[in-house]
Formats: C-alpha cells, sequence, structure tokens
C-alpha cells in the first residue's frame, strides 16, 4: 500500500508561498494555498513586480533624454508638452494613464502565470482570508483543513506614520500610486531607502519634480556608502531636491496639493506625497500566538536558518518573517521550509550570499560582505574599487557615474562579496555572486575571459588588481 500523502497548508500566495508550493507538490505533497488577495502576493500584484515595469520605463526615459549625446535627434518625439499626464519641456513625455494601465496589466498577467504554474502542478487554491487554529489546522474557506505542515507566509504591510496618514489620492503608499490620473508634476518622497530612492529616482526621470525628504545624512543609509554617494549625486545633478537629515512629522492635504512638515519646523510643499517609511508584518489575527508561535516586538515571526517558527510543524516563510525583505529570500526560505519537513537534505539559509539590487539609475547591485564589515575589521579582506568612467563600454554607451568594487579575503584571494553602480548592474553582480558561492579566487576570476569592450571587463580587471600581494586598500 502507497503511503498516504503528507498534507501541507500554506497561507499566502507570494514567492514565500507559492514557490513553498512547488516544490512541495514536485516532492509529492499534497498542497493547498490559501491567499486573499491575488495569488504572486504583494510581490507581484502591488510591490516588486509593478514598481519594476515602472522603473522599465523610466529608465527608458533617461536614455532619450541623454540620445542627443549619443548623436540622436529626439525633439521631434514629443513637441507637445501638454496633455494628460505630460509634464514640462522635454525631449519625450510620459502617457501616465497607458503607462500605469500596462503595470497593472503587467501585474496581473504575472499572476496569472503564477496560477498556472501552481494548477499544473495540481496544488490546490483556497481563496480568502485563512487563520490557524492550533499549530496542525487551518481555518479558511469555511473550511477547516488539517494538515502536517503548515507555512506562514503572509508577508508585510506599508507601515503608516501617524499624521501622515495615506488618503489614496494625494497622500499615498507606493500601493495606490498606479491608480493615479496623472503624473505627480511634484512629488515629494518621504523615506530615503530602498523603495523611496527607487521611486524618487524613476518619478524624476519620468518627468516629475521630486523632493527626497531623508532623516539620515545620506539617502539609502544602509547601503554601501560610495554607492550611495554615486546616486545621490547623481540625484541632485538631475535637479532633485533632496533633504538630508529631514524627518517629516506631518502630511497634510492643502488646497490642490499637499504640505509636509518637517520635525524642525520647516515645511515642504508639493502636489503629491509618496510615503515609504518601511513595512509592518501582516501576523495580526492569525491565531500564532495561541498555536505556539513566537513573534518579535514588532510582531515579525520567528524563525531558525531552516525556517522553523517555535511551533512544531508550523514553519514561515518571507516578508512577515523580517529576515530580509527580498522576493528571492522569501522563495528560498519557503523552498528550505519544504525541503526540510519533507526530509530532503537541505542548507540553512545563506544570508551572507545573498545577492540585492536596489533599481536606482544607476542601480546598485550586492552580493557577500559588506565595506562597513571589512573597515571595522570584522572580515579580514582586501578591497579594490574601479570608477566604470574609464572603462570603453561605458564611455561608448555615455555614462561615468559608477564603479566596480571587490572584497577578496587576505591571504587566500577568495572572493567575499562586491558592489557594482552601473546601469544593469542587477545583471552584471551574477560573476560576483557566482564566485562568492562557489569559493573562487580573485586569481580565478582573473583569469575568466570578459568580452572586449563590456563593463563585466572591469570585474575581471578588479580582481587582477587584487592579485598583487599586497591589494590595493581603498
Ligand atoms: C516597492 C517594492 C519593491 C520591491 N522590489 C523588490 C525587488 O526588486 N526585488 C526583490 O527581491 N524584492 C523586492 N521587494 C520585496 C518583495 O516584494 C517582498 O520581499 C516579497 O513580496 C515577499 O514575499 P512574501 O511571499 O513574503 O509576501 P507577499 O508578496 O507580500 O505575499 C503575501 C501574500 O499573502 C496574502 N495574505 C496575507 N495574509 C493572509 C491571510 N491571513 N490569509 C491568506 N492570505 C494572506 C497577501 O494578500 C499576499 O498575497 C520590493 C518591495 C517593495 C515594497
Amino acid at each position: 500500500m502507497s503511503q498516504p500523502r503528507e498534507r501541507i497548508v500554506i497561507l499566502g500566495g507570494g514567492p514565500g508561498g507559492y514557490e513553498a508550493a512547488l516544490v512541495a507538490a514536485q516532492l509529492g505533497a499534497r498542497v493547498t494555498v490559501v491567499d486573499s488577495d491575488g495569488l504572486g502576493g504583494a510581490c507581484v500584484l502591488t510591490d516588486c513586480v509593478p514598481s519594476k515595469t515602472l522603473i522599465a520605463t523610466s529608465t527608458t526615459m533617461s536614455v532619450v533624454h541623454s540620445a542627443a549625446d549619443l548623436g540622436i535627434q529626439v525633439g521631434r518625439l514629443a513637441a507637445g508638452g501638454a496633455g494628460p499626464g505630460r509634464i514640462g519641456h522635454r525631449p519625450a513625455s510620459v502617457d501616465a494613464p497607458r503607462l500605469y494601465a500596462r503595470v497593472k496589466a503587467l501585474a496581473k498577467a504575472q499572476s496569472a502565470d503564477v496560477a498556472l504554474r501552481l494548477a499544473a502542478e495540481g496544488v490546490e487554491i483556497v481563496e480568502g482570508r485563512g487563520r490557524l487554529d492550533g499549530p496542525g489546522a487551518v481555518l479558511a474557506g469555511g473550511q477547516r483543513i488539517e494538515a502536517g505542515c503548515v507555512l506562514i507566509a503572509t508577508g508585510a504591510l506599508p507601515r503608516v506614520l501617524p499624521g501622515a496618514e495615506p488618503d489614496g489620492e494625494r497622500i499615498l503608499t507606493w500601493r495606490q500610486l498606479y491608480d493615479l490620473p496623472e503624473l505627480p508634476p511634484a512629488l515629494v518622497v518621504v523615506g530615503s531607502g530602498v523603495t523611496g530612492a527607487e521611486f524618487a529616482s524613476a518619478y524624476q526621470a519620468l518627468g516629475s519634480q521630486v523632493t527626497l525628504v531623508s532623516s539620515r545624512e545620506r539617502v539609502l543609509p544602509h547601503e554601501d556608502a560610495d554607492a550611495a554617494v554615486v546616486v545621490e549625486d547623481v540625484f541632485r545633478r538631475r535637479g532633485m531636491t533632496v533633504l538630508s537629515r529631514s524627518r517629516a512629522a506631518a502630511v497634510k492635504r492643502s488646497g490642490d496639493g499637499v504640505l509636509v512638515t518637517l520635525e524642525d519646523g520647516r515645511a515642504v510643499r508639493g502636489s503629491h506625497c509618496l510615503l515609504t517609511v518601511g513595512m509592518v508584518p501582516a501576523t495580526h489575527d492569525l491565531g500564532l500566538a495561541e498555536a505556539g508561535i513566537t513573534l518579535d516586538g514588532q510582531g515579525f515571526v520567528q524563525v531558525d536558518r531552516v525556517s522553523r517558527t517555535t511551533a512544531q510543524g508550523v514553519y514561515a516563510a518571507g516578508d512577515c518573517t523580517g529576515v530580509l525583505m527580498l522576493a528571492s529570500v522569501a522563495a528560498m526560505q519557503g523552498r528550505i521550509a519544504m525541503w526540510h519537513t519533507l526530509g530532503e537534505a537541505v542548507q540553512p539559509i545563506r544570508l551572507d550570499h545573498v545577492a540585492a539590487s536596489i533599481f536606482t539609475d544607476p542601480e546598485i547591485a550586492t552580493v557577500g560582505v559588506t565595506a562597513a564589515a571589512v573597515e571595522s575589521g570584522a572580515v579580514d579582506a582586501t578591497a579594490v574599487k574601479l570608477p566604470l568612467a574609464t572603462n570603453a563600454r561605458a564611455k561608448m554607451q555615455g555614462f561615468r557615474d559608477g564603479f566596480v568594487k571587490l572584497f577578496a579575503r587576505r591571504g587566500t584571494g577568495i572572493v567575499l562579496g562586491g558592489v557594482v553602480v552601473a546601469p544593469r548592474a542587477s545583471e552584471l553582480i551574477l560573476a560576483v555572486s557566482l564566485a562568492v558561492e562557489q569559493s573562487l579566487t580573485v586569481d580565478q576570476m582573473a583569469h575568466t575571459f570578459a568580452v572586449y569592450p563590456s563593463l563585466s571587463g572591469s570585474l575581471t580587471e578588479a580582481a587582477r588588481r587584487l592579485m598583487r600581494p599586497a591589494g590595493d586598500e581603498l
């Protein structure tokens, strides 16, 4: 007689949930995904996919605006500066309703693809909100589903500042942007972390006049400092107003626009305000504490490196754990949970190997150890930074802002990490990521062929520089 199939219930259909479902189904489990807002989750429907779709348009606008430097006449593309969603006298302008319609349609199509993929693997979908009924059962869609394993992957929600409540018209979270009838003529972005910097960069390129309110000394305070300086410099040069050490105290509607009051009493006016002040976990009212699951002080589910919570048979993945709020990390946490619960060989998650990108223009991509860890002496490494301004391909493409940086362990020369600041840095970082994952040395990287001319040639050159016995110190 064959063994009964393991029953797994997954709460949440974002990358943490659906990637786990695919793995579990392939391993023969009977899988149910409960989701309240659409498969693909916030990642596909409101956050990652829509923002990167918007950025695909804003990046193209940047290319159009710099085309004259490359000998292209673009002035006739959009002679009229007026019309819905059109701002200012620029060589090209954006049709905002069409752009937003494209963003939403693409997100919907991606969600439908996820649904098809899950259906093809035989995963059962229950639409609606679910909650635990003890550690081994879920209440959803009017039924009680008992399971040997439950995965919590309910994601996170935009944090709201008291005194700056979004109204969906002028005071907005990023989830409300795509319902606007126009491009914001004067956008105040509150928060200069990854999300704030990406939207500030995108809207500036699309034609909005952007003011970025940053509570810290510089934008992107948690990222590589050299990279953040390059991006902030580009922002300012392109006409963005960056207010450093400026904390927003309140945001109110004022006439046809918004008034953002800073803690020091200054006021900033704009047509719209976008709030990007972090995320809170979607873990309330799920029956977690009653099931014996420990949350931290902010409400994130506590997990170990194989995604186990404190309750037997209950795992958690993705933004609801607050581990590293990235789709790739959510997906890996979910897969690891399934491999672990189904008895497969599993490697605990390695957060020091996560490759990540910030989709500003230029992009910042990172993997492995950070400059801060090297400079503080926590990691014994040498480093080299090569500006891309002298790279032939960069010159041909007409950009000067960017660099590649590599870190290698002192003595062995094993590549420990790197930073790339460039257009499409998110694609270039894979070479460094491979080196880090496979413990390649700078010698091995330096002996690898790069195409000439190419931006990746600067990566192999950086590796060559680190082959020197002492390495070039930063
Ligand atoms: C603007 C923005 C841009 C981003 N860009 C990137 C990027 O470029 N690259 C990257 O790697 N990451 C990016 N991220 C992060 C990425 O979106 C998240 O890390 C990812 O969505 C986390 O996936 P998840 O499965 O944990 O949750 P989610 O994607 O949030 O999915 C959770 C799902 O669970 C559902 N749910 C919640 N509660 C219940 C319940 N009780 N019952 C049933 N269903 C429930 C929700 O409705 C949702 O569908 C971005 C985030 C933001 C905000």
